[in-house]
């Protein structure tokens, strides 16, 4: 195994590194390369990882995962290196979301994904829809009749955003890959019936969940040949009904992220949950105690974490790693996905110059 400051100064700007030395303890794992940081240094503000240079050249910016803090729901944001930008799932706080994208001076998404029809996910989507460019939208094709839902459907149809169908099929938005994880056929309830997601930018993966149960769950593992990732988005909110230890075998992430609201009426997350997820090689973030999480994560698998929690109470979290990937050629062999499709940058005049068969 390299040394430690070999291996930190690869994904780590020079003139950080000295000062990111001189104030963090580090542990090196060497079995699985890991690195495990914690840091006492003074409280970073920024939302957004240190950038310039952060990855290897020519990938130099990688992709930023932000989970953002909405409170008791699940809102996520992927801005790749060329600025295409994902968000999955919006919370409940129409008002809320709108600043946190304005914040990170998001004023267009190429693709919105909502997991599900449940208020947490979708409450806050209809004043994005209204208020900036969007250009494709995927839910999980079940209806609901609460009132946020039904704004949202006004909302896509006023301003003409392409609807996806939920079908098992990857989106290519440049070097940004989402596959999507179709939904359990014929469910009538919303949580079984979430969309699931794996957004990849090489060998930085994400799985994200939506409220999946563990039924649902075991269906994607057993017919989306579920890759390993760097980042799982723990089902529901941390909940026991997406209690899945073969989640955790399949994926084994070295970060996983439960999207929670500080003492919610729900119990969430459930101290099973944290349990089955927490491990030597693995850290979890919570919204509910680190506030808003960005993970900067480059193509070879690199990745950085910053939280916005800047209270005496939760400390600081840094972690960075490197995640070895010996199942990526599995994970891109085997089964083929329906369709592939690529989603193109918009003109200025705001109309898609993609094809039809998109839908
Ligand atoms: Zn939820």
């Amino acid at each position: 195994m390299r040394n430690v400051e070999e291996l930190v100064a690869g994904f780590l700007p020079r003139e950080l590194l000295s000062r990111w030395f001189l104030n963090t303890v580090c542990l090196a794992a060497s079995a699985a390369s890991l690195l495990r940081c914690s840091s006492a240094v003074a409280a970073q503000r920024s939302l957004i990882p240190p950038a310039p240079a952060f990855c290897a050249a020519p990938d130099s910016l990688g992709m930023v995962a932000t989970f953002l803090d909405v409170g008791q729901g699940d809102a996520a944001l992927l801005v790749s290196g060329g600025r295409r930008q994902v968000l999955i799932d919006g919370g409940s706080d129409p008002l809320l979301l709108r600043k946190l994208l304005a914040q990170l001076q998001i004023s267009a998404l190429d693709l919105i994904i909502a997991s599900h029809n449940h208020h947490d996910h979708v409450g806050g989507l209809p004043g994005v829809v209204r208020g900036i460019r969007v250009d494709n939208y995927l839910d999980n094709g079940l209806p609901a009749t609460i009132p946020s839902y039904l704004r949202l459907l006004a909302a896509l149809e006023f301003r003409h955003v392409r609807v996806l169908q939920p079908v098992a099929r990857v989106l290519m938005l440049g070097e940004l890959e989402v596959r999507v994880l179709p939904p359990w056929p014929g469910a009538r309830e919303q949580n079984r019936a979430s969309v699931g997601a794996v957004a990849s930018y090489g060998a930085f993966r994400i799985l994200f969940t939506g409220d999946a149960d563990s039924v649902a769950i075991g269906r994607w593992i057993r017919e989306q040949n579920m890759p390993r990732v760097s980042i799982v988005k723990v089902p529901h909110h941390g909940s026991s009904t997406g209690i899945s230890e073969a989640l955790v075998r399949a994926t084994l992430p070295p970060i996983a992220v439960v999207s929670v609201g500080r003492n919610n009426r729900y119990g969430h997350p459930d101290a099973r949950v944290l349990r089955l997820w927490s491990g030597p090689n693995r850290q979890i973030f919570r919204t509910d105690e680190r506030g808003t999480i960005a993970i900067r994560g480059c193509q070879d698998g690199t990745y950085h974490v910053t939280s916005s929690t800047t209270s005496g109470t939760i400390p600081q979290t840094r972690a960075s790693g490197l995640l070895p990937d010996p199942h990526a050629a599995s994970a891109e062999g085997a089964r083929r996905p329906v369709v592939d499709v690529a989603i193109p940058r918009t003109g200025h005049d705001g109309r898609s110059s993609s094809p039809g068969r998109l839908r």
